[in-house]
């Protein structure tokens, strides 16, 4: 029989009512004939809960036993959601992980799918099971420990599973019925898109967009998974939602295809570094080592031999990128102070017009210009432009940008 995969995140299966909701839908897709995979993440708000619980138990955390507690909500929701099907008639069974198995790398809390198994779901499936209800956002390492894909990462579970059983589609339901211009909670122009391309749907995904797992888009694009996005809370057609897909499947597209932010941001200034051959490698090399996810980064004009150096970074990460500064302050880099700015956001426009059409940058930083925002650092590639601003602006960038470029209007 055919395969699909349906994807529910935390707010599609937030209390009992929508868990029945949710089963339903599944149930439809049943009776159309398809073996349903039904990958569910946790009730919402619950590992926003779990993450808090471990902060207060040991702040520095050992991330093997953060995997096994935030992994937990899942567990609950895939069980609920396999007995609630069984009282619809449709055989399921929930599986958690290590169950699968879906075998991950170590490295806890953000480990990286290296192998779904797909005998035992299949050999189920075999005995008249309809639906495997699997828990998102899990796996087993090789040491047998319990591991976590990253925030957002059962949307990742889901591709792969597609990927790994050959399903027909991924549906990823959501709290929003599709992938939009940006996010349709900040800014009310928004307008959803019918399709959108794998390699913008990454950047904006990668850029801040959480609607999407980078991780899963990456998958998508390269297994070739038919990836749709759609509302479970509205009634569904077959067009419903926003399909995911090749460039050349998309026949008109903006030249900006949409704007992303991510609020989270910090920046951080060494002042007056010795200006070297060599310098920039110390200082990126040092906090790539203490696990510090460096963005954005500018070096300023060097003057007597001295230089600034600045770059970004979430911002829960700037305990870790000080310590890890100060530990090599002394002896090679010799700076004189580091200065950092906790109330900055990254805005990006992204689009694949942008190879071959100029003048883009120059827009955006007209329109930050005219609203009064300050651009603080600029990094570009083919297919994007994002600022660093003050966060405070961060929603009117967002706004002006959308307007500007007449998101709001099909291509
Ligand atoms: P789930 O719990 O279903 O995984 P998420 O909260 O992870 O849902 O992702 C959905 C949210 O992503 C939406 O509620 C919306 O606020 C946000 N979002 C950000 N950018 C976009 C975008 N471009 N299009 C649609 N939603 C977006
Ligand atoms: N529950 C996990 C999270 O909140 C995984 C997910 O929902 O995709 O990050
Ligand atoms: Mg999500």
């Amino acid at each position: 029989m055919p395969t699909l995969v349906m994807k529910f995140g935390g707010t599609s299966v937030a209390n009992l009512d929508r868990i029945r909701r949710a089963a339903k839908r599944v149930g439809v897709e049943v009776a159309k004939g398809y073996d349903v995979i039904v990958i569910v993440s946790a009730m919402s708000g619950k590992t926003n809960e779990l993450v808090g619980w471990v902060n207060e138990t040991s702040p520095l955390f050992d991330a093997r036993e953060y995997d096994a507690v935030v992994s937990s909500g899942e567990n609950v929701t895939a069980g609920l959601m396999a007995l609630t099907l069984q009282e619809m008639n449709v055989p399921a069974r929930s599986w958690q992980g290590w169950q699968v198995p879906l075998k991950t790398t170590s490295a806890h809390s953000q480990a990286r799918i290296e192998e779904i198994g797909t005998e035992n779901i299949n050999a189920k499936f075999g005995e008249g099971m309809r639906v495997a209800v699997v828990a998102g956002f899990q796996g087993i390492s090789d040491e047998g420990r319990i591991t976590t894909l990253g925030r957002g990462g059962s949307d990742t579970t889901a591709v792969a599973f597609a990927a790994a059983f050959g399903a027909e589609r991924c549906d990823i339901y959501t709290d929003v019925d599709g992938v939009y211009t940006t996010d349709p909670r900040i800014c009310q122009k928004a307008r959803k898109l019918d399709r959108i391309s794998f390699e913008e749907m990454l950047e904006l995904a990668s850029l801040g967009a959480k609607v999407l797992q980078t991780r899963s888009v990456e998958l998508a694009m390269r297994y070739k998974v038919k990836l749709r996005v759609l509302s479970s809370f509205e009634e569904q057609s077959d067009e419903a939602g926003t399909l995911v897909c090749d460039e050349d499947e998309i026949m008109e597209s903006n030249v900006v295809a949409g704007v992303a932010y991510s609020r989270d941001e910090a920046q951080m200034t060494l002042r007056s570094v010795a200006d070297r051959p060599g310098i920039a490698s110390v200082i990126f090399g040092t906090l790539s080592d203490a696990g510090v996810n460096v963005d954005m980064i500018v070096q300023d004009i060097s003057e007597d031999g001295r230089t600034n150096m600045t770059f970004s970074l979430p911002i829960d990460q700037v305990g870790r990128a000080d310590k890890a500064m100060d530990a090599i302050k002394g002896e090679e880099l010799n700076y004189t102070e580091v200065v950092t700015d906790s109330e900055v956001a990254k805005v990006s426009v992204v689009g694949i017009g942008m190879r071959s059409q100029s003048g883009v940058a120059a827009k955006m930083f007209k329109v930050l210009s005219d609203e009064g925002i300050n651009i603080k650092v600029i990094t570009t590639s083919e297919i994007k432009i994002s600022v660093l601003v003050d966060r405070k602006y961060m929603e009117l960038a967002v706004q002006a940008l959308h307007d500007a470029f007449e998101l709001d209007k099909a291509a």
